[in-house]
């Protein structure tokens, strides 16, 4: 999509601190960091969001979920004694302010639960 941020960070047409990238995923810190670590890992093709996902969209999501693993290992916080969050916003309760399926991945610290 042309005028969609995040097609412009996967294109390499915008610039963003890009940590990992493969066939199906590009993972990128967020610009915005919320904890220590902050990525985003988004799909190459364009998506809408969590809740326009289908079943056509299977492999791309599992996808997403490995790359959040294999970062979270680089990031020094996959293993069983830390930890991390994963989290997809949908709508603007959740302040959902992109328009293209993005996984954050947070960690670094401990987090609250239920969330603020
Ligand atoms: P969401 O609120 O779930 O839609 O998340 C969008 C996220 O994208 C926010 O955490 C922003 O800080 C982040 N963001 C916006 N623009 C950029 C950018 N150019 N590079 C990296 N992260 C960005």
């Amino acid at each position: 999509m042309s005028d969609c941020l995040f097609c412009g960070i996967v294109s390499g047409d915008i610039p963003a601190e890009i940590v990992r990238s493969d066939d199906a995923t590009v993972a990128f810190r967020d610009v915005n960091p919320q904890a220590p670590v902050h990525i985003l890992i988004v799909p190459r093709r364009h998506i809408v969001n969590a809740s326009t996902v289908d079943g056509g969209d299977g492999d791309v999501v599992a996808r997403m979920l490995m790359a959040a693993k294999a970062v979270a290992d680089d990031e020094g916080i996959g293993g069983e004694d830390r930890g991390y969050r994963l989290v997809f916003n949908v709508g603007p309760d959740a302040l959902n302010s992109v328009d293209h399926l993005h996984l954050h991945l947070v960690g670094g610290r401990a987090f609250d639960w239920p969330p603020g």
